[in-house]
């Protein structure tokens, strides 16, 4: 899997577009290494650097280091910024592309600034680096920006700016009524749009676009399926750590200067924009993220989550939040050549596919300039091209919603992974991958699928049936795709039992035709090694030693013991220091054959050890032998697959057992279960949730407050079920109402059975309905299938197929349910003298007159604890057609009104009807000299109302002289509008009583400059935000020295009420938790230190906790070399400071008259911290920490 990952990453990174200055990546003469070239105009000849995998590539990518070295030719000073590279472990090759990028380039331009002290308002900067073409906009700075309380430009930062672009735009009056034009023509196009942070002001700060889900015409299924709700807002947040960036600022930005300059993230939430913390840790938290090999993907809210935050991430927003990164700019750079978007979208994925040397216009060919064909069921909103009007400016904000309403409204049409458009006849009603094997590695692997954790603990019955279907499908050889690509390693199979099984036809009349006909190719011989097996002891000894031990801890074995060869003892070897003894976890127990549904013993773990037999007995080994799990499922033919399939789901625990598992253990995750369930077998379980594209929701089972039972089918098991495309329920409801004014119908649709044997569902869950291959033959014509009296449907819906054939069909033994025939219940346009056929079945034709919705499951569990409730009569019914209604299999069937949703009208306002109906009300105008007046009120009855902030961003400024915004001097009292209640009392703080360090000596002016422009984006936000929502302050009219700040966290309630930290507080009347936060000379690109002064904290040996360490330190990766990134602002770093100290285990004061901590202790603390984690101490932390205290130690 790491070689798999790794190499993937090479090719992706050869595929990409490069970071600036990096070209040619290519494979290295070791299999572990890479090399690449570095060129830019300092340089003569490109010098060549090679980066090795470290300790190799078995640890990659969640371990490893790597190692860089160059070529003696190249200059001194990049052989030593090479060398000094660092922060690079577990990062992917294109992120060390990146930072080797972005270390060597301002090591080749700013190679003499650090002793810099050119006069501080000189106009002249570091931009001497003409080969870099650095976009500076217009370069005059007009007075606004010296109206804060520092002196000196705010420019000119050397070892960051040539990387970064982060000298604000010059912040006048023409970069404003830009602003504000964008952000009017997003609101114009019908959407919210808000703002947070120093927008206004050139700084760190956020736009919000947002839409209620209900205007997207999105059917309630698939918003059921999506985990959203129709009042949801879909929220796009623009992040622009250095200022807002118009459209055509960020087109001319290469990849490398793109990515500190904008940041993009899809969530939703029940407010149309975050606060200002909601928004960071969005940010920070994707971040984190992104460091971890495996992620759990995001599900629903937790109850947690829904309290603390509102704004949440959506079913697809870790893809979308990558591909938007990553490929909204350069598709909108070859939308401004006449591209659509998805002509831009195949020729930015053409060009990426051949190394970028395609860039010349007149390449492009044709077919990416012809336009696409829109469906019509889309809402106009979603339709909507900014790119396609006649402007000369265009608004950024709008272009990436309208971007994103294509790829999430459409999430089905495209590949999650690669993001192509489908090319597939094939509606779902989840996305999924494209089928490239690479797409469903990635899939699987990032974390892009539902969580199946989530699945299991919330519908365990579904999960059973997901699994059921497919164990019947491949026992019937009827599986036509498979898990391939996920490096699969399974049990060698049984070659005799193989010849046997691929000699048989096909059950069923079909022959799958996806692909064409497979030779069969019989699989390898493994090696067999006769051991002695202790079955009491868990041990296996060698006789025949091999050189080398064949296993190692983890690896998962087959056993057989002589004698018994209808058993297989599948089971992790545990152990192999004593070699040539090794052990082994409980074994499983599997009857290999199939031969006969009567042999089957389901399998159980052994029980541990044997408790009966003393320690002390010696061992007593059997003869046996043993085959390595090594089979590469993909080398395996179709029936091979099937086989191998079925082996491992054998081996699965039932969805009870693994329910009870997560349940007991966190983190709640199957991987961790390593004795009990295989890598292989997990994966298959993954696939076989994630590639399920329909939306089944339990009905019964352990639910007893639903209330949507259908009434007649005594005995079945329900769920609901939906299939089809987002917009499939809108054509089904076009083509009702339509029927029903054709034909005056009084009851518009009816409702009847469709049947199939078990092993096609798993076909039909993934496929939908259609009728392109036909099991019963189709003596009435074709179309899909429908009884009219659940009796019949049975006759066609039983594991054993029509007719009773092929009796050795059999459960997945661990079924709990142990599904004997399942069915569904279909509603359809009345029209049946329309149907291809309407005696004695339905055949219809249309596909879309059909809209599947209970799914229906004879089930024979062998326990007690599955509860199919009563078939008790209903109160409020469905009106259905008397001549119509089917029935069930005790009753006629009468269905709930409630699950019938109320038919509304087709919501396909595009946005001239929306403008039309928002027209009237214009609630508030300012000012004068607008074109087109907006509305300001968007018509939607309970919509949220707009904040006053966002509503007055889009006002012009007030005439020159005039403007009175809150940048007249630096300190200003922080708002105290409205927001969270906090007992917190800013500027209350006594400094006299403070360990202040005077100017240190390793100060120097860009380090300054730097740190003087941090503290003003940070005295912006605090000015612009409640103290209560914050959570910080900082007194800046009080810090002389840059170097070192005093911060206050406090109002730790807004983040959970309950913490004891807030109580420990309260009870000892401390209001804020003052910090210490101090810089060395090479900020940003080493972190800032950060201890608690006061007060004091108990240790975790005291049963304390919040990251705060003995001494007072802070204990997070983040704040050391080894997880610390030079982009962070330290706006987030105080939010994630304060969101550790609330983080478990919880933080509790000491109490009483601790008195404050000591310089030494605390420094002391931190040395320890990161020892102990591994962690890499920054270099001149020593100077910085003790460095030019008075008092405090
Ligand atoms: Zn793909």
């Amino acid at each position: 899997m790491p070689r798999k990952q790794w190499v993937a990453d090479l090719k992706k990174a050869q595929g990409d577009v490069l970071p600036l200055g990096v070209l040619d990546v290519r494979a290295g003469d070791d299999d572990n290494a890479f090399e690449f070239d570095f060129f830019d105009g300092s340089l003569r000849n490109p010098i060549k650097i090679t980066a090795m995998i470290l300790p190799d590539l078995s640890d990659y990518p969640s371990s490893h280091e790597y190692m860089l070295f160059c070529g003696d030719d190249a200059p001194p000073r990049l052989a030593t910024a090479i060398s000094t590279i660092s922060g690079t472990a577990r990062k992917a090759v294109f992120e060390l592309l990146d930072i080797v990028s972005a270390t060597l380039t301002s090591a080749s331009t700013a190679n003499d600034s650090d002793g810099d002290t050119e006069m501080p308002d000189s106009q002249q900067d570091s931009h001497n680096d003409e080969d870099l073409d650095v976009e500076d906009g217009d370069d005059v700075y007009d007075s606004d920006h010296e109206a804060f309380g520092f002196d000196g430009p705010r420019d000119s930062i050397p070892s960051v700016s040539d990387t970064n672009l982060s000298r604000p735009n010059s912040i006048n009056r023409h970069f404003r009524a830009r602003l504000r034009q964008d952000l009017r023509t997003a609101k114009e196009a019908g959407f919210k749009v808000g703002h947070l942070g120093g927008l206004l002001d050139g700084y760190n700060s956020f736009v919000t676009i947002s839409i209620r889900m209900s205007k997207l015409a999105i059917s309630d299924e698939a918003l059921q399926a999506w985990h959203m709700a129709s009042n949801d807002y879909l929220i796009l947040i623009i992040q622009y750590p250095n200022g807002y960036k118009t459209n055509e600022e960020l087109q001319s930005c290469d990849s490398l200067r793109l990515a500190p300059n904008l940041g993009i993230r899809v969530c939703t939430g029940k407010k149309y924009k975050p606060t200002l913390q909601e928004a960071i840790k969005v940010f920070t938290a994707a971040k984190k993220q992104s460091q971890r090999d495996s992620v759990p993907p995001a599900g629903p809210p937790t109850a947690d989550e829904a309290v603390e935050f509102s704004l949440r991430d959506t079913f697809i927003s870790r893809p979308l939040n990558g591909f938007l990164q990553e490929r909204l700019v350069p598709i909108l750079r070859w939308r401004a050549t006449g591209m659509d978007w998805r002509g831009a979208e195949s020729w930015y994925a053409e060009m990426v596919g051949t190394s970028g040397s395609k860039s010349k216009l007149d390449g492009i060919p044709d077919r990416h300039y012809v336009p696409e064909e829109l469906p019509a069921t889309l809402p106009g909103i979603v339709k909507a091209d900014h790119y396609g009007g006649n402007h000369t400016e265009y608004s950024f904000p709008l272009l990436a919603m309208q971007f994103t309403l294509r790829h999430f409204v459409r999430c089905t049409d495209f590949c999650l992974v690669c993001h192509r458009q489908l090319d597939t006849e094939v509606e779902a009603i989840k996305p999924y991958v494209c089928d490239e094997p690479l797409c469903l590695y990635q899939y699987m692997t990032l974390g892009f699928g539902p969580s199946i954790e989530h699945e299991i603990i919330t519908q365990p019955y579904v999960c059973d049936l997901l699994v059921s279907f497919c164990y019947n499908s491949a026992n019937a050889r009827k599986l036509r795709e498979f898990p391939d690509g996920l490096a699969l390693m399974v049990p060698p199979l049984d070659l005799t039992l193989y010849r046997a099984n691929a000699t048989q036809p096909d059950y069923g009349r079909h022959v799958p035709a996806a692909k064409p006909a497979e030779v069969n190719k019989e699989p390898k011989q493994f090696a067999a090694y006769e051991v002695g097996f202790d079955r009491d002891r868990q041990e296996v000894i060698f006789f025949n030693v091999p050189k080398e031990c064949p296993v190692r801890r983890g690896t998962w074995i087959v056993v057989k013991e002589q004698g018994s060869d209808h058993l297989e003892l599948h089971c992790r070897v545990d152990d192999v220091t004593f070699y040539p003894t090794i052990a082994i976890n409980a074994p499983l127990m599997i009857s290999p054959s199939k031969t006969s549904a009567d042999t089957l013993t389901p399998s159980a773990p052994l029980t541990a050890r044997s408790t009966a037999l003393t320690p002390a007995t010696t061992p007593k080994w059997a003869p046996a032998s043993f085959q390595v799990y090594e089979q590469d499922f993909e080398e395996l033919d179709r029936v091979g697959k099937c086989m191998s399939i079925i082996k491992l789901l054998d081996t699965l625990p039932n969805v009870k057992s693994m329910q009870e598992y997560l349940a007991k253990h966190k983190p709640a995750d199957l991987k961790y279960w390593v004795g009990r369930i295989s890598p292989a077998a997990l994966s298959l379980l993954r696939w076989i949730i994630a590639s399920n594209r329909a939306c089944i929701m339990q009905v019964d089972g352990d639910s007893t407050t639903s209330q949507e039972r259908v009434h007649g089918m005594k005995d079945y098991m329900q769920f609901r079920f939906a299939m089809g495309a987002p917009d499939k329920e809108e054509r089904f409801l076009s083509a009702v109402r339509t029927t029903t004014e054709r034909l005056n119908l009084q009851y518009p649709t009816i409702f009847a059975w469709h049947g199939s044997p078990l092993h096609n569902w798993h076909m039909i869950i993934r496929e939908g309905l259609h009728y392109r291959n036909a099991d019963h033959g189709r003596a009435y014509g074709d179309g899909v299938y429908h009884a009219k009296d659940a009796q019949t449907s049975t006759g066609y819906s039983g594991r054993y197929g029509y007719g009773g054939q092929h009796r050795d069909l059999c459960h997945w033994p661990h079924s709990v349910l142990r599904i004997e025939s399942a069915l569904a219940l279909n509603e359809l346009v009345n029209a049946p003298a329309e149907f291809q056929s309407n005696n004695p079945y339905y055949v219809v034709q249309h596909l879309d007159w059909i809209q599947t919705r209970y799914l229906f499951v004879n089930c024979k569990p062998e326990t007690d604890q599955i509860t199919i409730r009563d078939d008790g009569k209903l109160k409020d019914i469905y009106p259905q057609d008397p001549q119509r209604t089917p029935r069930g299999i005790s009753d006629s069937v009468a269905i709930p009104a409630s699950a019938i949703k109320p038919r509304k009208q087709v919501t396909s306002n595009d946005s001239r009807q929306a403008r039309e109906r928002f027209g009237s009300p214009m609630k508030r105008l300012k000012g004068d000299g607008w074109g087109n007046p907006i509305v300001l009120d968007d018509g939607d009855g309970d919509s949220d109302e707009t904040d006053a902030e966002d509503v007055d961003i889009l006002f012009d400024d007030p005439p020159e002289g005039a403007y009175s915004g809150d940048n007249q001097k630096g300190s200003q009292k922080p708002s105290q509008a409205k927001g969270t209640a906090t007992d917190f009392e800013p500027a209350a703080l006594d400094f006299s009583s403070l360990p202040l360090m005077p100017q240190p000596s390793y100060a120097n002016s860009a380090a300054t400059k730097r740190l003087m422009k941090e503290l003003q984006s940070l005295q912006k936000v605090q000015n612009a935000t409640p103290l209560g929502d914050l959570g910080w302050y900082i007194d800046v009219d009080k810090v002389e020295n840059p170097y070192q700040w005093i911060v206050e966290l406090h109002s730790f309630h807004v983040i959970d009420p309950n913490l004891p930290l807030v109580a420990d507080m309260k009870k000892n009347a401390v209001k804020s938790i003052v910090m210490e936060v101090r810089f060395n000379k090479d900020f940003p690109f080493t972190p800032p230190y950060v201890r608690v002064i006061r007060p004091q904290f108990r240790s975790l040996a005291q049963g304390g906790g919040g990251h705060v360490v003995m001494g007072g330190a802070m204990c997070m990766q983040l704040l050391t070399n080894s997880g610390w990134s030079s982009v962070s602002s330290m706006e987030s770093v105080l939010m994630q400071i304060r969101l550790a100290i609330a983080s478990d285990p919880p933080a509790r004061l000491v109490g009483g008259r601790s008195g404050d901590y000591g310089m030494a202790e605390a420094a002391d603390g931190y040395v320890r911290a990161c020892n102990t984690h591994g962690w890499t101490v920054p270099p001149g932390f020593k100077e910085m920490a003790y460095g030019g205290a008075i008092g405090g130690i």
